[in-house]
Formats: structure tokens, sequence, C-alpha cells
């Protein structure tokens, strides 16, 4: 039998074709006119994308890069700030704010939950100078809610600023960036914008640059002043991932093409896909009697899966992989075994969801020994399908 390779994991996800032409095609000097067209292309791409007025950054790192650019760039030794975690990429934000020197106080969600808008507003201190959250905290798959955040930090009179990893959340979430007031927006090259890994974005606010002018930390290749620079002239500070940023923009382009070339209603197509996608697949794993992990708050960008009790997930992962070469990615951390993750971001259409839950009936009826009625999955997906598309 032939079966091809599928990922469903949140970063990497898989490739579009027309960004691997692009990519293969691109050897390219990256100080000539011809990548200072194509950088000033992405980048005014990227701005539609994040859907922003602010600047935004390309840097050639994965996504902790930019996580800690905005660290060294925004803080000082000593420095207190707020940390809003509740899974393996929160615990990021501290570690990286302790790297730096700063004094992170932490607030803490448990593992498959979002915060309690009531604690966040009572841990938010006037003295912090940044709260710094997940947009979607990608290791238990929950969305938090960051424009109730903004609004605490804004109606608190506080002057911090709001930080945020949108690595899995950016094409999978709307965000109204400059409405809300986020002042970082972090997004991932092998997440939701169909490439490999090697880029990170970001948007910086006019409040963020001006914090940098009195922030002490050190800070040599991410010195986003410097990249800020030489972004105006179409260049980057340092060698960039030319291939990748050829590919980004092929990315950009085929996602605005989904809506007539209107990168801004492509992004939003973008999204909702993502959200029915997860809706679907939700359906159809609950319908075989999974139990989801994050219940009260699912991010669009992947679902996060328990296996009943006595059982290991690993098991589910190491099966999906064997019979049918479909890639998901197990839980992290302390939820290694607990949990499996499928993802929908980026390059999914619902086809794949479908192929998906029928790759799960039959774990589920033959690893995991539930009843399983074959079709059952894919029926419930069908019908959240069915139901958005009759609604749209
Ligand atoms: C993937 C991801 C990251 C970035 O990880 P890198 O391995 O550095 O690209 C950060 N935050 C979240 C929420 C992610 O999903």
């Amino acid at each position: 039998m032939i079966r091809k390779v599928r990922l469903y994991t949140p970063g990497p996800t898989p490739l579009l074709p027309a960004a691997q032409f692009a990519m293969a095609a691109a050897d390219m000097h990256h100080r000539t006119p011809e990548f200072k067209a194509l950088y000033t292309k992405v980048l005014a791409q990227l701005k539609v994308f994040v859907g922003t007025k602010n600047d935004v950054l390309l840097l050639s790192s994965s996504g902790t890069g930019a996580m800690e650019a905005s660290v060294s760039n925004l803080t000082s030794p000593g420095d207190k700030v707020l940390v809003l975690t509740a899974g393996k990429f929160g615990e990021r934000w501290t570690g990286l704010a302790k790297a730096f020197g700063c004094d992170p106080d932490v607030l803490t969600a448990p593992y498959g939950q979002t915060f309690d808008l009531a604690q966040v507003k009572a841990a938010l201190k006037p003295e912090h100078k940044i709260v710094f959250m997940q947009s979607t905290e990608t290791s238990t798959a929950v969305r938090h809610d960051v424009e109730a955040v903004a609004k605490i930090i804004k109606e608190s009179g506080s002057q911090a600023l709001l930080v945020v990893d949108g690595i899995t959340g950016l094409g999978t979430t709307h965000f109204d960036v400059d409405g809300w007031g986020i002042d970082v927006l972090i997004g991932g090259s092998q997440k939701a914008v169909m490439i490999p890994p090697g880029l990170a974005y970001m948007s910086v606010s006019e409040k963020a640059w001006a914090a940098m002018e009195t922030s002490k930390n050190p800070r040599y290749y991410f010195d986003l002043r410097k990249e800020r620079k030489n972004a105006v002239k179409g260049e980057s500070a340092y060698t960039p991932a030319v291939a990748l940023v050829a590919g980004l923009g092929a990315a950009l382009d085929y996602i605005a093409g989904q809506a007539g070339g209107d990168l801004e209603k492509g992004r939003i197509a973008l999204v909702n896909n993502a959200i029915v996608n997860a809706a679907a697949t939700r359906a159809g794993l609950v319908s075989l009697g999974f139990t989801l992990f994050a219940p009260t708050a699912p991010a669009a960008a992947a679902t996060a899966v328990a296996v009943p009790e006595g059982m290991d997930s690993g098991t589910v992962v190491k099966a999906l992989k064997s019979r049918f070469s479909l890639v998901t990615a197990n839980g992290q951390g302390e939820m290694q075994g607990k949990i499996f993750r499928v993802a929908h971001l980026g390059y999914f259409d619902y086809l794949d969801t479908v192929a998906f839950l029928a790759a799960a009936e039959h774990i589920a009826k033959d690893t995991l020994g539930l009843p399983v009625e074959f079709g059952q999955a894919v029926a419930a997906a069908q019908r959240v399908f069915a139901a958005q598309a009759a609604s749209s």
C-alpha cells in the first residue's frame, strides 16, 4: 500500500508546493536590487498578514529568537515584568525574562486551561514594565484571550507593554493589533505561513520603539533598532535566510490568492479555515470517545486530546505513524504520554481533517479497543462542515 507522509504537527506544518518551488529557485545575493525588491514586498505583505500599521520585522531565527529579541531589546536588569503562563511556551517567557535579569511575577493557569481574567487584573501591578503571554499555548492547544488582557492593561492605567507570542496564533486567530494595543506580536515561519522553520517575524509598536531607547540589556544579532534601519532600505542587518524569504513571499501570495488577491481577506479566510477544521476535528474525536484536553478554551491552531486513563498517548502517535505515516505530536514535558496533538494551522484543508479522522477511527478501534462504528467521526466532522457552509 502506498502511504503518503502527512504532517499534522503544530510546527513544522505541511509545506505549500508553490513556496517550495520559490525556495528552490532563490539563488540570489542579499545585497542586490532583486532581493531588496523581494524583501520590501514581503515586509509589506507581513504588515497586512499581521494586520497592523506598526513596523513588522523579519528575523532569521526560529520563533524563540524573536521572543528573546523582545526581552533583550525592551528590558533592563531588575525590571519587574508579568508573565502569564499556562504551558511550556509560557514557561519559556519566564526563562527568558530571568536569563536577562528581569524579576518576573508569574501568573499560572493549569495545563489545559486559560487564565481567570479577575486573577490577571489582580496580578497586574503598576511596576510591571511588560506583560508577556501567548495567544495560543501550543503545548496544551489552549487559546488565551489577548483582547481581554489588553483591555485589562488599558483600563488599569498601566504603562506596561503587551508582548504576545502569536507564533501559532497568527493565521488561526483574528487580532486587532492596533485597536487592542498589542505592542509586540510574534510569528514563526513553520506555523501558519506554510514554509519551513527558520524565520521569525514581529510587529513593534511606537511605544515599544520608545522603550528601546532606555532599555539596557545587551543585544547584538537581535538588535531590533538596527533591523528597523535596514528594513527601510529593503535589507536585513546580516545575511537573511534568502530562500525562506522567497518562500514566504510565495506563501503570502497564495493566501491572498484564496481571496481574489486581497491578502487581508485571505488572512481572514485562513483563520476561519483553521477554526472550522478545529471544530470538525473536536466533534469527530469526541464522537469516538476521546476527551478534549482543553474543552473550555480550545485553540484553532491545534487540538489536544487526552487518552483514556491507563493508556499512553504515545501509543496513538506511534500507531498513526506506523499504519498511516500520519505524524501527530505527543504531549510536551509532563504532558507526554497523556495527550496527543493534531494541528490545523496553515496548509490544511477540510479533506485533510476527514483523512485524519478516518485514520483515528481505525486506531481507536484496533489500538485502543474503543467501540467504533466506521464513519462515525467522519460523519460528525461532516455535520460541522455542512452547518458552517450553510451559515456562510
Ligand atoms: C512553535 C512555537 C514557538 C517557537 O518555537 P521555535 O522552536 O523557536 O520556533 C514559540 N511559541 C509557541 C506558542 C509555539 O507554538
